[in-house]
């Protein structure tokens, strides 16, 4: 378990040894929180028979059950497309209608669930409303704002912190990652998640834009050699250069205070707003990413 998650998990057990845990929590936080985790170690504790603190015992017939994946009262709906259908929310709820097998509690875990379909929400709704005796169900996502409004104030809202920055340098030293600057961990975010992500794909990350970036502002890289070099990451390309656009204009507006110049961040700005619209156009289908990078990438070049 991540520790910045620690309090949250520690908050939710307790109510649960109080019985006062809602038998609806959705975890809502951003992409890279760590909310996937904190919902599998709660439906743990929420299974676990001998529980001791804020986490599972680990050693009781139900955790080793549940770490064996074959836990009789733990459904999870688990689907390869990007949408979740009606289906596979009936076959859940039909596993938690009937009585527990092993302790008092069943859980039903659906992530990412803005991706429900409309009669999958409705049937999940269903439940939310007459939930059978000992059941929770787990609900996780990224995006609450494409959920409908019923499933939301049916499920007791927990959000989900992101860690600050100490905790993310703290736990990159723990994985033997290196530790990033404010800079580097806000491309990703400020999740060390995602940072840590970047190593399984050594090519596409900040250090190696950000040279880019200058290169290209020097005028020592063309537009086009480098939209094509990043023409597989464009979205993310596209995220950083508005990310540094608005890091030069900051450095410009404060230096100008400083000498009471005349403002010389316009062009960091206008960069920046380029970048927005280059990241809608990215979002439309059919469109030619090279081409939408090397007109953002010659906006910027002085
Ligand atoms: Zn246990």
């Amino acid at each position: 378990m991540y520790k910045w998650l620690m309090p949250t998990l520690e908050e939710l057990s307790q109510r649960l040894g109080r019985s006062k845990l809602h038998h609806g929590i959705l975890l809502m936080g951003d992409i890279g929180c760590g909310e996937s985790s904190l919902a599998i170690a709660m439906a743990n504790r929420i299974l676990c028979q001998a529980p001791t603190g804020a986490l599972a015992c680990g050693k009781c017939k139900g955790c080793l059950l549940f770490k064996a994946q074959s836990h009789p009262d733990f459904h999870e709906v688990t689907t390869d497309k990007t949408q979740i259908g009606v289906d596979a929310i009936r076959q859940a709820i039909d596993k938690v209608t009937k009585t527990a097998q092993l302790g008092a509690n069943k859980v039903v875990l659906i992530e990412q669930i803005e991706r429900m379909t409309e009669s999958a929400s409705n049937a999940l709704l269903k439940t939310l409303e007459e939930p059978t005796d000992g059941t929770f169900l787990i609900l996780t996502t990224n995006a609450p704002q494409y959920l409908l409004a019923t499933i939301k104030s049916r499920c007791e809202k927990i959000r989900v912190p992101m860690p600050s920055f100490a905790q993310s340098e703290s736990y990159l030293l723990e994985q033997g990652l290196p530790v990033p600057t404010a800079t580097e961990l806000a491309a990703y975010q400020h999740s060390p998640l995602l940072y840590a992500e970047q190593y399984d794909q050594k090519a596409v990350n900040f250090k190696a834009f950000h040279d880019d970036f200058n290169s290209l502002v020097d005028g020592a890289l063309n537009a086009h050699e480098a939209a094509e070099k990043w023409k597989d990451a464009a979205t993310d390309a596209v995220n950083w250069t508005a990310q540094l656009c608005m890091q030069r204009f900051s450095l410009n507006v404060k230096q100008t205070i400083e000498n009471s110049d005349t403002v010389v961040g316009a062009h960091w700005m206008q960069g920046y707003d380029k970048a927005t619209v280059a990241g809608k156009k990215l979002r439309q289908a059919g469109l030619n990413k090279t081409l939408i990078l090397a007109a953002l990438f010659a906006q910027i070049q002085i």
